[in-house]
């Protein structure tokens, strides 16, 4: 809903329109969002308007418009909005390791959010963790299971303050994702919280 206001980070922004470019269903639901705004606005109270209002909007109208096109649907790990972050080759991302495995690329965003692609290998679980903001976690490649969960490419698991987990990649393969985070998460073991500061995490 944020993302149809247009209102959401960058970071969190680009999460949703790489999943627009892989889910129908996203898409609809975006769909169905813009028509609740739409809504909205249709029952908005009357307010006092300009005398020449009409007249300006009926010359608005007949001005082309640019319509915001839907992110095309593209195969492939990395959709074309994400690919103007990180390029359209897997095999040339920057990865950094940060322990058990695990690796992630932090992408260049403002700095409301955060935006990092996560590599987990098969069968390796993240450290648990808690959230002290908005966690937004976007399946690209692979599948995850949280609890009685399981998310795959095109599924988002989104995380605030009442989520405490430990996301586990399937033992089929390695798990890739593109996650956005507006604040540090909580870490329950000293070693990711020492280590927290250096992985911007
Ligand atoms: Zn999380």
């Amino acid at each position: 809903m944020g993302y149809a206001a247009g209102i959401l980070p960058e970071a969190f922004s680009l999460v949703v329109a790489t999943q627009m470019s892989i889910s129908d269903e996203a898409r609809a639901r975006l769909a169905s969002y813009e028509a609740i705004g739409g809504g909205i606005l249709e029952d908005s109270d009357e307010a006092e308007m300009k005398p020449n209002a009409f007249k300006q909007t009926l010359k608005e109208i007949d001005i082309p418009t640019k319509k915001r096109p839907l992110p095309p649907m593209v195969e492939g790990i990395f959709p074309k909005p994400l690919q103007k972050y990180v390029g359209n080759d897997l095999n040339a991302i920057k990865w950094k390791n940060i322990g058990r495995g695990v690796r992630q690329a932090i992408l260049k965003t403002d700095k409301h959010a955060t935006a990092r692609l996560i590599y987990i290998p098969a069968g390796t679980a993240m450290p648990n963790h808690g959230h002290n903001g908005l966690e937004m976690t976007l399946v690209l490649q692979g599948e995850f299971h949280d609890k009685e969960d399981c998310f795959a490419r095109g599924d988002i698991e989104i995380g605030d303050e009442n989520l405490h987990h430990t996301p586990t990649a399937s033992g089929n393969g390695p798990c890739i994702c593109l996650a956005a985070s507006d604040a540090p998460l909580k870490f329950t073991s000293l070693l990711p919280r020492l280590l927290q500061p250096l992985f911007k995490i």
